[in-house]
């Protein structure tokens, strides 16, 4: 009989999708220890699912034979690193650092390279699916690495995750992120533009949706986001748009560093920058269409 040990997993950042990726680690299944920057979510979040409240990362990590990162950007996860609450004070030699940021593959490599040193493994595993993906524990995870690590890290993986997909090297994970990251941006303003303009001539936007998703024009932006969202007219605040802006950054900047003309991309990445600064970091990612509206001087109904 084979004796299947569940590993023991510190989680940091239980944050929109962190929380409910960490909630599929909990007992009776792992071994959870929860950190998080604001004290109180983790807390609150230790407290209602038994498990413990970290009050640093390194108490986080002792003792873990996998640590995950879920924090907005691959900046804050090298920062968690260092000092004497820095998780390199205490992971092990042998460990694993899983990072499900939505990161960058530059410093995603130097921070495997930094893990190296000390024998820790490193995974970039960004996922898509979103929350409600993350709550029904059906998430796309892209992972980059190592495919012996990514055989470690298939447990906890698969908790959250219903496709895994080993991507490549380190890095590979974070690039196709931020490239359907990318297209998803161009999909919500492309499908404003033209929903704006089909509504200003006259057209419901229930039948030019109906039309659209029937042909070759669909997205998950026009069968889900648009019509849950932008004809409901709710927002709900479920991934932010400070977080497209960001990814479309990356994106644009890993087609700059491949020398692909971009221009579509590097506009993009204008349009969302120019939406982030005039909706501010509370607003969610679909209400980069509002600023279509304001400027086309209507709304889409
Ligand atoms: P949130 O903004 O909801 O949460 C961010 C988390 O990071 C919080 O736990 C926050 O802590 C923590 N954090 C922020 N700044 C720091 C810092 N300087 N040091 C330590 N911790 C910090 O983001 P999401 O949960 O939505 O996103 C997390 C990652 O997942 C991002 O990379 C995002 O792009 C990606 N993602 C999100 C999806 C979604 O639908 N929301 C879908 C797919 C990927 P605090 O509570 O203190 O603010």
């Amino acid at each position: 009989m084979t004796l299947l040990v569940m590993p023991s997993i510190a989680f940091l950042g239980l944050g929109a999708i962190g929380a409910p990726m960490a909630k599929h680690l909990t007992p009776p299944g792992f071994t959870l220890s929860v950190w998080n920057r604001t004290a109180s979510k983790a807390a609150a979040f230790a407290a209602a699912n038994n498990v413990r409240h970290a009050k640093t990362p390194a108490d986080a990590a002792r003792g873990a034979e996998i640590v995950i990162t879920c924090l907005p950007t691959s900046r804050e996860v090298a920062a968690l690193l260092d000092g004497a609450d820095g998780l390199l004070a205490t992971m092990a030699k042998g460990s694993l650092l899983i990072d499900c940021t939505s990161g960058d593959p530059a410093t995603s490599r130097q921070t495997a390279a930094r893990l190296a040193e000390k024998g820790i493994g490193f995974l970039d595993a960004p996922v898509s699916g979103g929350v409600s993906g993350a709550e029904a524990g059906k998430l796309t995870v892209m992972v980059g690495g190592d495919a012996a690590l990514l055989e470690r890290a298939q447990p906890a993986l698969q908790a959250f995750g219903e496709k895994i997909v080993h991507c490549g090297p380190v890095g590979a994970g974070h690039a196709i992120k931020a490239i359907n990251q990318a297209m998803l941006a161009v999909h919500i303003w492309s499908l404003g533009e033209g929903m704006l303009a089909l509504s200003k001539a006259g057209v419901k936007p229930e039948v030019a949706l109906d039309v659209i998703n029937a042909s070759s024009g669909r997205s998950n932006t026009s069968m889900n986001l648009f019509p849950q969202r932008v004809i409901g007219r709710a927002f709900p605040r479920t991934f932010k748009l400070a977080l497209i802006d960001k990814d479309v950054r990356i994106g644009a900047q890993f087609l700059r560093e491949q020398n692909v003309p971009s221009p579509m991309i590097q506009l993009a990445a204008e349009l969302f920058a120019a939406a982030h600064a005039e909706l501010g970091d509370d607003a969610d990612h679909v209400e980069a269409v509002k600023v279509i509206e304001r400027t086309g001087g209507a709304e889409i109904r």
